[in-house]
């Protein structure tokens, strides 16, 4: 076997490959490759980080002698020597995976650097100040990252020394102070790392590499991938970018910039970012100085900033894909330093999408597969209620839309440990780091009074589709006395305020919020995906605004109503409780009656909201007793009840005592007291108490009866009504009173009839005689054909295992994943997710959360055996989910590999699950027959 190749020159390394070069490395070459200024440089491979793991940490035998060739191949091209003091080559040392993971792992400037180098440096660009500015920046990266020694040491000398000197700004550093403090830099590194600030750049050159490696599993990088759900198959260990050093912080003719080749924030087409002027690229990411926008640069640097819209074209047309990318002036000169897929909010995915076919960069399916389905949520966030008139107290820059409210905190930890505990949070500090993201996950919106649009907070928002607003200088955190100022208001931390990320507007308080408006471009994206899925989506919904809210976002019908939710309204309750507890038919059925004509008007409205749509009413499914109260109130109200008859029964003798022993002072109130005795005694005879406490303890006996260990895998759903069944009877009957009624006023309905919990078809058959017969009874008054369908729900494991036999009796079948997940498991769908699941993922015994991404080894595979006997046995057999994971864009995938029918989720969930069931049929068109068979298809639940 030949050597392995571990390093590639820009100019020779395979664009495409991501896994081997990361995405920086491949897209530092392709920009090479298609003519764009990037500095010289290489590449070291993922392998040799892979073989560094492998290897105990330790670098491959012969990488070292590979880096140093191709360090000649740089010195070559840019004329320098590395190390050398004259004309010295300074090189970057950049981390970069397969996957782009912003800020999350490291990267050293300036390397090359010692005390005799950074005169040459000096010399080379007689500027003498620079070389320092250059010299004290490598000595803290370096610190910090390869040393590890801690940031605060070396921010505490240059804050010391600027104030000494009255500097406001970096800027400001003359060249004595910077050598001041590359001195005391060098003595905290000899303190705090316990030997010399190395010299030899060979040295160091080897150091940052393997501190770039060890970065890959550092805890923040390692968090990152775990929340983004970045497998080892996406990404598996970081590559390493040796790139001549370029400098933005020459003098007034430099400058570096961040920039996007689209707007992030809205999708415009227009050249978008930030520069500063005399500054390292580092400057503008951490948002230290707060950076000018770029459209400034046309008039500072007009040929620059041409060159910059040259290349904003030309990465666009290369990638077809909008880019984010970093620039560099160096006395002039532009150069591209790094580009890659940029990170968009939703919106700017959406409006990019819709513009690109337009433009004719991307086909419609191109465009249709390039918006992460679960994103769109972002879009479907509530927005500053226009009608609440709320004033801003103050405005930063918006950064990532949408309204959010919490309490503030000021720092990671403490928003981590709050947002656990289930509170809303708002993070506010000066500015964000890489190590704050765990804050960044539990809070509801991020605030920052430094940094601009670029910033780490604002990039790390928006791909998380939260709201962010940056660089809001009106306000001032104090963090002792833990209370920012915003203006003149003082806000104690675990006070509330809103942000608005679309306008950057701060208010105190809760501010009401609202539904969004969706954009005309995202309406014609959601059309293409309905032209292309075939999979069916529909909702779950049962109230009016529901449904309403279901048909707006392009719901095709109801595939779950849940009729139990309509029980629970306060007007409803009392009729149901009257209803469980009558012990006579005619009482039952009196209570029955009444809830008969609201079920009725109930399904009216859904039906006429969903016209010519199919809406399936599911029969109710929920045990007796949650309907009743529970036995501690019961108990409770009985014992206080019985406090006041015992009370009442003490009074009696009251009125003949006082008249004796009352004082003349006191009998004018007598006749008051003769009164209340009266009404107390009134109470008495009628018995009133005593006929309150024996219903009440009725009741007590009758929940006392119902009471079930497992109430969930008790008298529920079918099971209930096969006790009872003049429930579903009644239910029926709404159903078709409301068909009738509306069909005959010119109603297209097409009612659904599902039965909850079945384990076998003859649960099925009894409720279908029910049916016919009330069928029979409904045409006697009216003699209207109904266009009804009967199906079940399958969500026991028996009624897959039985899927042939409850075919034959329905026309549909719906699974019901909750209960089928939980029933597969035997995990508690109440528990689980609270009690131990997490720990089961973190430990990677699963890797997802079962009730949220479908199973589809263990669930998958049953369902797959359901589908297959039920579609024997019943060819016309339509089928459908509507448990939560029909909502899922990855367990969607899988149902249109199983071929379902339809899925059916919640209203907000529809756009989601409209485009991700178009992609899932476009990745279906795209897979072969091979890939099918293939051990590794995803979905191929038989391996
Ligand atoms: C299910 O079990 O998946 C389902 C949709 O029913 P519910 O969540 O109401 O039990
Ligand atoms: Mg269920």
């Amino acid at each position: 076997m030949g050597k392995v190749k571990f390093v590639y020159d820009f100019e020779e390394g395979d664009g495409k490959n991501k896994q081997l070069l990361g995405g920086k490395g491949a897209g530092l070459a392709e920009m090479t490759q298609i003519g764009l200024p990037v500095p010289p440089g290489f590449t070291i491979t993922i392998e040799a980080c892979r073989q560094y793991y492998a290897n105990r940490k330790k670098l491959p035998k012969d990488l070292m002698a590979e880096v140093t060739e191709h360090i000649k191949h740089l010195e070559d091209k840019t004329k320098k020597r590395f190390g050398r003091t004259k004309n010295p080559l300074l090189v970057s040392v950049r981390s970069g995976a397969a996957m782009s993971m912003p800020g999350m792992m490291d990267t050293i400037l300036n390397l090359g650097l010692n005390d005799l180098v950074v005169e040459g440096i000096g010399k080379a660009t007689k500027n003498r100040r620079f070389a320092y500015d250059a010299y004290r920046r490598f000595i803290q990266l370096f610190g910090k990252i390869a040393l590890v020694v801690d940031d605060i040491h070396f921010d505490t000398i240059l804050e010391k020394i600027k104030k000494r000197i009255g500097a406001k700004f970096d800027t400001n550093l003359d060249t004595e102070s910077l050598v001041k403090i590359c001195a005391e830099f060098k003595k905290v590194v000899k303190k705090e790392f316990g030997r010399k600030f190395p010299q030899d750049p060979w040295k160091q050159l080897q150091m940052a590499i393997e501190a770039v490696f060890s970065s890959w599993m550092r805890k923040r990088a390692v968090d990152y991938r775990k929340e983004f759900k970045i497998t080892p198959q996406m990404a598996n260990g970081t590559a390493v970018n040796i790139v001549t050093m370029v400098f933005g912080n020459m003098g007034k003719d430099s400058a570096t910039g961040v920039n996007f080749t689209r707007d992030p924030g809205t999708g415009e087409n227009v050249l978008y970012g930030e520069y500063l002027t005399n500054a390292q690229g580092e400057d503008v990411v951490a948002g230290i100085r707060t950076p000018k926008p770029i459209a400034q640069l046309k008039k500072e640097m007009p040929k620059q900033y041409e060159e910059l819209e040259r290349t904003r074209c030309l990465l666009e047309q290369h990638y077809r894909e909008a880019q984010d990318f970093e620039f560099t002036i160096e006395r002039g000169k532009l150069y591209v330093l790094q580009t890659r897929n940029a990170k968009m909010n939703a919106a700017a995915m959406v409006k990019t999408s819709y513009d690109m076919v337009m433009e004719k960069l991307l086909t419609k399916e191109e465009a249709l597969l390039r918006i992460n389905p679960e994103h769109l949520e972002q879009l479907l966030h509530r927005q500053i209620d226009s009608m609440a008139h709320a004033e801003p107290v103050a405005k930063g820059i918006p950064a990532s839309p949408g309204a959010a409210w919490g309490k503030v905190v000021f720092d990671a930890d403490e928003a981590e440990r709050l947002g656990r505990l289930g509170e809303a949070i708002i993070l506010v500090r000066e500015e964000t780091k890489p190590e704050d993201i765990h804050g960044f996950f539990q809070a509801n919106g991020i605030l920052t009074s430094r940094g601009g649009k670029t910033s780490h907070a604002a990039v790390v928002t928006r791909a998380m589709g939260k709201p962010c607003i940056v660089g809001c200088e009106d306000i001032h955190i104090n963090h002792r006395n833990k209370v920012v100022t915003i203006k003149n208001h003082n806000i104690m931390m675990g006070e509330v305020i809103t942000i608005d990320g679309a306008t950057g507007s701060i208010y105190l308080g809760e501010v009401p919020t609202v539904d969004p408006e969706f954009s005309p471009e995202f309406g014609t994206i959601l059309k293409w995906a309905d032209e292309i899925k075939t999979l069916g989506v529909r909702a779950n919904a049962e109230t009016p605004e529901d449904v309403a809210r279901a048909k707006k976002l392009g719901a095709e019908g109801i595939g779950l109503c849940r009729t139990e939710r309509m029980f629970n309204a306060t007007d409803r309750l009392p009729i149901v409780r009257e209803m469980i507890l009558a012990e006579k038919t005619k009482k039952r059925k009196e209570a029955l009656n009444k809830l008969l004509l609201m079920q009725k008007a109930d399904f009216k409205k859904i039906l006429m909201r969903m016209e010519g749509l199919p809406v399936t009413i599911r029969l109710l499914d929920l045990p007796l007793h949650e309907f009743l109260p529970s036995v501690e109130l019961l108990v409770w109200e009985i014992e206080r009840l019985k406090e006041v008859q015992h009370s009442l029964r003490q009074t009696e003798t009251i009125p003949d005592s006082a008249k004796l022993f009352l004082e003349p002072t006191l009998q004018k109130y007598l006749l008051k007291v003769k009164h209340a005795m009266s009404n107390l005694s009134e109470i008495r005879k009628e018995h009133l108490l005593d006929e309150l406490i024996k219903k009440k303890e009725e009741v007590l006996q009758k929940v006392r009866d119902s009471t079930e260990v497992n109430p969930m895998l008790g008298n529920r759903g079918v099971r209930l009504a096969i006790k009872y069944p003049e429930i579903y009877r009644m239910q029926i009957r709404a159903i078709l009173e409301a068909s009738v009624e509306l069909i005959k006023s010119g109603v297209d309905v097409l009612p659904e009839i599902m039965v909850p919990q079945v384990v076998t078809s003859q649960e099925l058959k009894e409720v279908h005689r029910w049916l016919e017969a009330i069928k029979r009874d409904v045409k006697k008054e009216c003699d209207i054909q109904i266009p009804l369908q009967f199906g079940t729900m399958i969500e026991t494991v028996r009624a897959c295992m039985r899927a042939g036999r409850l075919a034959d009796v329905t026309d549909f079948f719906s699974f019901g994943s909750n209960d089928l997940t939980q029933a597969t498991f035997s995990f508690s769908r109440e528990d689980a997710e609270n009690k131990f699941l997490p720990l089961y993922n973190e430990m990677k015994i699963l890797m997802d959360n079962p009730f949220e991404v479908l199973d589809i080894k263990g669930v998958g595979r049953l369902m797959k055996i359901t589908i297959d006997l039920g579609k024997k046995s019943n060819s016309n057999l339509k089928i459908g989910i509507c448990g939560e994971h029909a909502g899922n864009p990855r367990s969607i995938e899988f149902c249109q590999a199983l071929g379902l029918t339809y899925v059916s989720c919640s209203p907000y969930r529809i756009p989601i699950a409209r485009l991700a069931a178009a992609q899932a049929r476009l990745k279906e068109k795209k897979l072969d027959h091979a890939e099918l068979n293939n051990e590794d298809y995803p979905f191929n639940i038989f391996f």
